[in-house]
């Protein structure tokens, strides 16, 4: 059984999520989902944007980073942030980056001191981690990393640094929910194509065409096709398109907002 939902959590103003999914692990795995709540960043304001855009400053990205770094207790460590590209790129997390690992869409971390994070608006975290080797990998997935195959090649490259699938303990979500996530006929057609009639991943629209696409549950198919057990499965199980107050969303905003980061330490 997939194990639902997330626990909100509060300390020095900011606020933020952890999966129920990793608590067993609390003690030496920091992995949590910031909110927009409460940084120094537009979108509209106080927003504590953690991702480079053209209409925030350099100076508001690292107040924001370095406030949700100490809430966290994590001072000191040093960010890695992807550059996105709706590919399925790995990179891993060094020391000897300055901040970013370069044009992926996903890192994989295995030394401490490091925050490894994906940067969100409506996109879905796709968070692995294995307790025997404590090692994890943060993933950003959208329509097209979920298509490519974000989930498939995230457990791949763990399998390969030797973790075994039946150890790896997994979250996906949340980001934008079937109730706000319709598409146009192309890409409902590219889903019916690798994902056919599995269970509530699609559901057709019979007025103009297109379709109703759960992104949730299609990173969870693909993750238990993959060889990780059900119940080693969580999801966030809510939608960031609808908790707009809290979340920063593409869809909903029109493309005019900041970004909510999935970040991962090791402890
Ligand atoms: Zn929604």
């Amino acid at each position: 059984m997939t194990q639902d939902g997330m626990q909100p959590h509060r300390h020095e103003g900011i606020n933020w999520y952890t999966w129920n999914i990793f608590e067993p692990w609390k003690d030496r795995l920091s992995v949590v989902l910031t909110t927009r709540s409460e940084g120094v960043s537009p979108f509209p304001k106080n927003s504590l944007n953690l991702g480079r855009r053209i209409e925030d400053s350099e100076a508001n990205i690292r107040e924001n980073r370095q406030r949700i770094s100490s809430a966290l207790g994590l001072d000191g460590y040093s960010w890695i942030a992807a550059n996105q590209v709706h590919g399925t790129g790995i990179r891993r997390a060094t020391a000897l980056m300055s901040e970013s690992p370069g044009a992926c869409d996903a890192i994989f971390l295995n030394s401490t001191e490091l925050i490894a994070a994906i940067l969100l608006a409506d996109c879905l975290p796709l968070i692995l981690y294995d307790p025997v080797r404590h090692e994890g990998m943060v993933c950003h997935a959208g329509w097209r990393g979920t298509i490519s195959g974000m989930a498939q090649a995230a457990v791949g490259r763990m399998v390969d640094v030797g973790s075994r699938r039946e150890d790896l303990i997994a979250a996906v979500g949340p980001g934008i929910g079937p109730c706000c996530y319709e598409v146009g006929e192309e890409v409902a057609e590219i889903f019916r194509k690798k994902f056919g009639a599995d269970d509530g991943i699609i559901t057709d629209r019979t007025d103009a065409g297109g379709a109703v696409i759960d992104l949730e549950a299609a990173n969870l198919a693909v993750f238990r096709q993959s060889g990780i057990p059900s119940e080693h499965l969580g999801r966030g199980g809510f939608c960031t398109a609808c908790r707009s107050a809290e979340f920063f969303s593409h869809r909903k905003e029109r493309g005019l907002t900041g970004r909510h980061a999935a970040m991962m330490a090791l402890v």
